[in-house]
């Protein structure tokens, strides 16, 4: 069977074509694919996915290089009987954003050669986005944004872009950005002045068409650096989305999209800052609080005092320095509990001249609390789910330590 001859080798802006159909076979998942005598559709390959779009009006979900045995193209519906004639149509934005990426890959490869000696070794078109792997050993932003702007100056340039048929023999004189990846005759994609490289994708005309690129962000990947860019219509998209979350975080300073990083750090600074206070006046507090708590419990026979006390909304740490502050004073046991959110929360603690061993009196509290918790004979920590038990919690104890 003769394979499918490939119209998007010589045009890649040709989006209607006629075919005839050769085979037709069931997929796995139940759809169809067609094979035709030629094709505008270009199927999955060299980092590039596969164009949709209609053949006879039906569904092209995907295409699918099977080398000898041509183009597949995975259709819904009815299939075209065998030898008929049919309209194919290409997803014409679809492609030109393929392109896009694509030939804007060829550029930005080339400009990192041309600046640092750095040759790309991997590329991929994912969804929002591209990535490059470049061979590239100092990575910086400084140097990332040269090979950005090289790029977009060849973009801007409006260079013409060429296809090369040449024989291996030729091709072995020509200074190629890359080697072929096969062998025998080669199809060269020449960016005027700038990048001559083989390649089977689909590229624009002029580099002009490729619009602008764009550098997300890059990161060092095993031993290369991996950057992620957009170019074209995702160029716009992306700047639209990142004016959108500029300016919505700018809102909520009440300022310009620009002067938002430098009211955001402030915030976090002040935040600390607060953060650092409120520490400190919880400190005072929490020695006002033990004061307040004490003078409401009398010395047992043995002239220990034992605070028990249930609070709401407090957190461990909020708990322990209460707890901290009532065994500054001698002679004095607190048994704390709080509900913080939905959880159950202890600290048991005593000064250094009372008796208990606030160790075992956490863990049994805690079996009730279905939860877990230990820590020194003068001071444990635990905590559970079962709010409820919380009051039976501490009762349990305080009963274990009149036994002692
Ligand atoms: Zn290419």
């Amino acid at each position: 069977m003769p394979a499918t001859e490939r119209l998007y080798y010589n045009d890649s802006h040709l989006i209607e074509f006629e075919a005839r159909v050769v085979e037709t076979s069931e997929r796995v998942s139940g759809w169809t694919a067609v094979t035709l005598d030629r094709t505008a559709f270009y199927p999955t390959g060299g980092g590039q996915p596969s164009d949709t779009g209609t053949l006879n009006g039906l569904r092209v979900v995907e295409c699918i290089d099977d080398e000898d045995n041509g183009v597949l193209h995975v259709i819904q519906g009815r299939p075209p009987e065998i030898g008929a004639t049919v309209k194919g149509r290409v997803d014409w934005l679809r492609r030109l954003d393929h392109m896009q990426q694509h030939t804007g890959q060829h550029i930005l490869s080339q400009a990192f050669v041309t600046l640092f000696n750095a040759p790309t070794k991997g590329f991929r078109v994912l969804d929002v986005c591209c990535e490059i792997d470049v061979e590239l050993m100092n990575p910086s932003k400084e140097v990332i944004e040269r090979g950005v702007e090289l790029a977009n100056n060849v973009i801007w340039e409006d260079r013409l872009i060429t296809i090369r048929n040449v024989s291996s023999q030729e091709a072995a004189d020509l200074p190629l950005r890359k080697e072929p990846s096969r062998e025998g005759d080669l199809r060269v994609i020449e960016i005027e002045g700038f990048d001559l490289t083989p390649c089977g994708g689909t590229h624009a005309f002029r580099t002009g068409e490729v619009g602008m690129i764009a550098v997300r962000s890059w990161e060092r990947a095993k031993g290369l650096t991996r950057i992620e860019f957009v170019a074209g219509m995702r160029a716009l998209a992306d700047y639209r989305r990142a004016n959108h979350t500029a300016r919505e975080v700018a809102s909520l300073f009440s300022c310009g999209r620009d002067d938002a990083p430098g009211l955001a750090s402030r915030m976090v600074d002040e935040n600390k800052e607060l953060h650092r206070r409120v520490r400190s006046l919880e400190e005072i507090a929490s020695r006002v609080e033990a004061e307040e708590l004490l003078t409401e419990v009398p010395p047992n026979s043995d002239g220990i005092r034992v605070v028990t006390k249930i609070l709401d909304d407090r957190n461990a740490e909020s708990l322990k320095h209460l707890a901290q502050a009532l065994i500054a004073h001698p002679q004095t046991i607190a048994l704390l509990g709080a509900r913080d959110q939905d959880a159950a929360r202890l600290v048991f603690a005593r000064s250094a001249d009372a008796p208990g061993d606030m160790n075992a009196l956490m863990k049994e509290a805690c079996a009730l609390l279905d939860g877990r918790g230990g820590g020194k004979p003068d001071m444990a920590q635990g905590g559970g789910k079962n709010v409820e038990k919380l009051p039976e919690a501490i009762d349990v104890a305080v009963r274990s330590l009149s036994k002692d």
